[in-house]
């Protein structure tokens, strides 16, 4: 059963590359029971369908995905854990050819697998995201959803639910985050996972920024693979780690000042955050 998904055996650096950063989510313990979800465009690894494929039958989409038509997508199956897709990613993956003009998809499989796996029930989020990525003709390939504690924490303090305010605080705990993720995260607030209105409003943060919180849930990043996908999210919650241990030791973390901060941008050539 381990080969229970065709594909993925033919790419077995990206087959790596997502078992270590599963591992990594349930390490850092961003990944309690079945959190979280992971998708992988890996259409440019196939110049056509390798022969051996065989196909389940044709599942619909909600919504049509036309710039996804014939286009290949490694997701995470429904009710995966995190730490059972890096231990075998075959069993806890779906391989899955948009057919239909983007209305449909259907699971690649070998002829001697005996059963399917669904893909995770954000499906329809994951599909929303990478078509917008298609269209706009831009380079990354994965997207990775996780619940980071301490940055879901910020989200539990109303004063910190803007996205001015929580970006300024995470650019001012590390010189990383102001370099790294200079654009700052989307902020989402709160909305009821799975909803249509959940998948637009972080499409439209998704316009200006890679990294999106959800209020009280979670996150979610874009990269162009796995580990750029991750070190994003684990940027953002070091901040917020740093600013949660200075209040657990009694102290308010002092910040690296606005002075300073602009100064760093100046000299890696980032432009200064719109007031
Ligand atoms: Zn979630």
């Amino acid at each position: 059963m381990r080969e229970f998904i065709a594909g993925i055996a033919e790419i077995p650096e990206i087959r790596e590359e997502i078992a270590t950063v599963a591992g990594y989510l349930w390490d850092k313990g961003w990944a309690e029971r079945n959190a979280g979800n992971l998708s992988y465009n890996v259409t440019r690894f196939y110049d056509e369908l390798p022969d051996e494929f065989d196909f389940e039958a044709p599942v619909s989409l909600s919504h049509t995905f036309a710039h996804l038509n014939n286009q290949l997508l490694l997701v995470t199956a429904t009710g995966s854990r995190m730490r059972d897709v890096a231990t075998d990613i075959a069993a806890n993956i779906c391989l899955l050819h948009i057919i239909d003009g983007g209305k449909a998809y259907r699971q690649l499989l070998k002829p001697e697998v005996i059963k399917t796996i669904a893909p995770t029930s954000e499906l329809p989020v994951h599909l929303a995201i990478h078509e917008k990525l298609c269209t706009e003709n831009r380079p990354e390939k994965v997207i990775i959803h996780t619940h980071p504690n301490r940055l879901i924490a910020m989200t539990h303090i109303r004063e910190f639910c803007s996205q001015s305010v929580i970006n300024n605080i995470l650019w001012s705990m590390q010189p990383e985050t102001c370099i790294f993720i200079h654009e700052g995260l989307g902020f989402v607030p709160y909305l009821q996972t799975g909803s249509d209105a959940l998948a637009q409003a972080t499409l439209t943060a998704l316009e200006k920024h890679r990294v999106v919180l959800w209020e009280k849930h979670g996150c979610l990043a874009i990269g162009e693979n796995a580990p750029e996908a991750f070190d994003l999210i684990d940027i953002a919650e070091k901040s917020a780690d740093i600013f949660f241990t200075c209040r657990n030791a009694g102290f308010q973390a002092e910040g690296i000042p606005l002075a300073d901060l602009k100064k760093l941008r100046d000299s890696f050539g980032i432009a200064q955050p719109e007031e």
